[in-house]
């Protein structure tokens, strides 16, 4: 007997006509710990999904077989959630009630994370927001010379030490250094986190592309992150290939992109694999950046306590700690310089991260009246469908 086929025929444009064969749930990160966790649920008419979007309008998720769906929350989870970072997000796998023409499509019941990527809000240290859920890898994109910060690395490898998953690092750029210089900039990584794996990538010469490849297998979910200009585009741009360009092409017929699916947060490659690529995670190196200017002073700070006035102006002072240090050589006079402009630097930091601040906060509105919204038409529609006015 011939095999079934199991998947989707599409004619492409000079590639003729190609075969897609249907997703399975093994490939969006399907484990057997959720396979357990859904079982309870399976007998219920509900299907599992991850979700790969949550829009300012619904949440969007990708069923077995690769088909895309809109859903809204249900009002059970939408209650239980106490905290912002308890409702599902990008990456979550949920189990959903499938809708029809007319009754939207409802999320019964969110299953759980094996890792979550959180932020703490700005400004507001007791609410945390989801970035990315069950994420596999997280890759950190640095070079051996400007971008080059070690206490930045740190605090990436707390953070995804933090979250769950595994940290990569691509010292990119290689084509730019010497043998020796990413030799010792790969091994100053390697020994903040042993369990890290190290690469000395060139994108421009293809080689990040193959590192970040042998770290998606199937089913695996990894996001990209780093300050910008080390190459993270230049990548994702290579991984996704093809289906890249879908996205920025448009149809000459309909006006509107090939690709329905532009905005999507959560993108499974042709070639294996998941990106999760949001706002939130291209923002991190951001918000990192007031606490390792002050973590990376912390000896001129240490110093300037020891003085032995409280109000010293570290010049000619009795007892300043920070001048007898200067004059025995044992801290750089332009460190000191640039530690008495730190707190202008953070000033404007913070000026920077306040506007960044009012956005987010914006954008938090927005979406929580919409999910109010959501909420509402929902409760209508089930009055509608009771009868009830
Ligand atoms: P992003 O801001 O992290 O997304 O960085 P981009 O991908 O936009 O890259 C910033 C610049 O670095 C671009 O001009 C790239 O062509 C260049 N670039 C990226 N990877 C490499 C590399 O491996 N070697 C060199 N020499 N340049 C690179
Ligand atoms: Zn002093």
């Amino acid at each position: 007997m011939p095999p079934i086929l199991d998947g989707k025929f599409s004619i492409t444009e000079g590639k003729g006509i190609t075969f897609q064969p249907r997703m399975t749930l093994k490939e969006l990160g399907w484990t057997p710990e959720l396979e357990a966790a859904f079982a309870p649920h399976a007998g219920k008419g509900l299907v599992p999904a991850r979700l790969i979007r949550e829009t300012s309008i619904n949440f969007s998720a990708i069923l077995e077989g690769g088909d895309e769906i809109h859903c809204i929350l249900c009002g059970r989870l939408w209650n239980a959630a106490a905290i912002d970072s308890d409702l599902p997000a990008v990456g979550d796998w949920v189990a959903i009630e499938e809708g029809d023409e007319n009754t939207p499509s409802i999320i019964r019941v969110q299953l759980p994370r094996r890792t979550v990527f959180s932020r703490k809000m700005p400004g507001n240290s007791s609410q945390a927001q989801v970035i990315g859920a069950n994420i596999d890898v997280v890759t950190v994109v640095t070079d051996a010379g400007s971008d080059y910060n070690l206490r930045r690395m740190e605090r990436y490898f707390t953070l995804i030490n933090r979250s769950g998953a595994k940290a990569v690092v691509l010292l990119n750029k290689s084509d730019l250094f010497t043998k020796e210089e990413l030799k010792t900039a790969a091994a100053e990584i390697s020994a903040l986190s042993p369990d890290a794996t190290v690469h000395i990538t060139s994108a421009l010469k293809g080689e990040g592309l193959k590192a970040i490849r042998s770290h998606l297998g199937k089913g695996i979910t990894m996001c990209i992150v780093g300050s910008s200009g080390v190459g993270k585009s230049t990548l994702v741009n290579q991984l996704y290939g093809d289906e890249w360009q879908w996205t920025s092409e448009v149809n000459e017929t309909t006006g509107k992109g090939r690709h329905t699916t532009t905005c999507r947060e959560l993108v499974p490659l042709d070639s294996g694999g998941m990106l999760i690529d949001n706002p939130g995670m291209r923002e991190i190196q951001m918000w990192m950046d007031e606490n390792i200017l002050r973590a990376s002073f912390e000896d001129v700070a240490d110093l300037a306590s020891q003085c032995k006035f409280a109000d010293c102006s570290h010049g000619t002072d009795k007892g300043c700690a920070i001048r007898e240090a200067v004059e025995s050589g044992k801290l750089d006079p332009a460190r000191y310089e640039s530690f008495l402009n730190l707190d202008e630097e953070i000033a404007a930091l913070q000026k920077r991260a306040k506007k960044r601040q009012m956005a987010t906060e914006r954008w938090h509105k927005r979406n929580h009246r919409v999910k109010a919204r959501n909420l509402d038409d929902r409760i209508q529609l089930e009055k509608d469908l009771r009868g009830e006015i």
